[in-house]
């Protein structure tokens, strides 16, 4: 029989490593992805689609391209691992039986670190940080909001997944205000005392959006955002209390329930894994990858899940049928669009080694660059969308 690998979790991370398995491998491994939803919504250009830049078919996609190559796609939850027997247990009872297992479900919230914020409270005052049903009641509160209200963003702590996208999301909501509710102002109450690419995006900030933006660091917070209250649509310092008339507030993260549950994360919430083969630390023949581990220098990103998932499937392949396996190397760019045809960029290269993956070099946009080449910079982001989508889902 044919070696067998089951993916949790289509998302750039899952549906990359089930994509280069199964192409790669030329149908001598059996591979099944296990994934709820019927189609993904990407949070990569959910900020664009806020800030009336893409529409929201454009940023959705299906599974149709994996099953046309031979993927088995199963959409139901997966709801434990018996590492023993090596089997996958579903929603439904069933087991799948795997020799590896490559689980790649992304994040979840801590709900309960912040008073009151709740899965209840996420449909007043939504999270938009999984992209879908969220990312439309963020971007429909701020299309009913009154020309001279509020937009209060509750920033999240460190570690979370993409470290630019609140701050991108301010831009896009900052650019749908200016032209349609231009009295409205935008509040960001941050854990952080700073944030990546803050230079950029401050200098962006009083460029487009003078005066619309305000941003309150940890030191300005007495400790952070505690408690909200959504009847009342207000916010929480030990101190004081803000009033918005849209809220959206990104809480502290954690790997996937499933990563948590079964035994694969540490003490800090997240999956440490062994860097050249993404293989986990805690348990053997099952791998993570994606915004669930602990990946060394690399930022939480799809750029990044989709670099992982293509190292973590061809060590697979090396293990089970005896390809080729060669150092990997990994890599990561964050585009950031701050006002139309103006993005900015970070990004790196990666090697593993014993210890980590570790950063071997990187670059970031300046201050100060030309129209040009922020231009240039908005035209390769939209061009890196399509490329990685297709190399995700086919
Ligand atoms: P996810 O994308 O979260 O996918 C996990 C999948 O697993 C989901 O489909 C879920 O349904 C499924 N799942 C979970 N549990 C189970 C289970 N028990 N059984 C079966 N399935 C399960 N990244 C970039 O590279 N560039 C960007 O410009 C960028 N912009 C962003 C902007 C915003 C606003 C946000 C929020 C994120 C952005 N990101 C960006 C980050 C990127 O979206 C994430 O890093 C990426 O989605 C991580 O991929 P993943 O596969 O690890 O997890």
């Amino acid at each position: 029989a044919k070696p067998k690998v089951v993916v949790v979790g289509g998302g750039p991370g899952g549906a990359t490593a089930a994509h280069y398995i199964a192409k790669d491998s030329k149908g001598a491994i059996d591979v099944t992805l296990v994934e709820p939803n019927k189609a993904y919504t990407t949070c990569f250009f959910s900020n664009w689609y806020i800030g009336g830049f893409r529409n929201f078919e454009s940023i959705t996609h299906s599974y149709s391209g994996l099953a046309d190559i031979g993927i088995n796609i199963v959409h139901q939850m997966a709801t434990g691992i018996d590492p023993d027997e090596k089997t996958l247990t579903l929603a439904d009872g069933a087991k799948l039986p795997y020799d590896r297992l490559i689980l790649a479900p992304g994040i979840d919230f801590k709900y309960g670190e912040i008073d009151g914020y709740g899965p209840d409270a996420t449909q007043i005052m939504p999270h938009a940080y999984k992209a879908g049903p969220q990312t439309v009641l963020l971007h429909d509160q701020l299309h009913a909001m009154k020309d001279g209200g509020l937009f209060i963003m509750v920033a999240p702590p460190n570690p979370y997944r993409c470290p630019p996208g609140p701050y991108e999301r301010i831009s896009m909501v900052a650019h749908y205000l200016k032209n349609n509710k231009p009295k409205s102002k935008i509040l960001i109450l941050d854990p952080k005392g700073k944030f990546s690419k803050m230079a950029l995006f401050q200098e962006a900030w009083g460029r487009y959006y003078d005066g619309m933006i305000e941003w309150l660091p940890r030191e300005m917070l007495s400790g952070g955002v505690n408690a909200v209250h959504t009847a009342s649509m207000s916010v929480k310092t030990p101190d004081e209390e803000f009033k918005g008339d849209v809220v959206n507030v990104i809480p502290p993260q954690t790997a996937g329930k499933i990563a948590r549950d079964t035994g694969l994360a540490d003490v800090t919430g997240w999956c440490p894994i062994v860097p050249a083969t993404m293989e986990s630390k805690l348990v053997a023949d099952i791998h993570l990858v994606g915004d669930s581990t602990i990946a060394g220098d690399m930022p939480k990103s799809g750029f990044s899940a989709n670099s992982q998932a293509k190292a973590c499937a061809m060590a697979i392949r090396h293990a089970l049928i005896d390809s080729r396996a060669f150092p990997p190397r990994f890599a990561n760019t964050c585009w950031s669009l701050l006002a139309p045809s103006d993005a900015v960029k970070v990004g790196a290269s990666y090697q593993a080694t014993e210890e980590k993956i570790a950063k071997i070099d990187g670059f970031i946009s300046k201050t100060g660059e030309s129209g040009t080449l922020r231009a240039d910079n908005a035209k390769e982001a939209v061009g890196w969308y399509s490329g990685i989508t297709a190399d995700m889902f086919g």
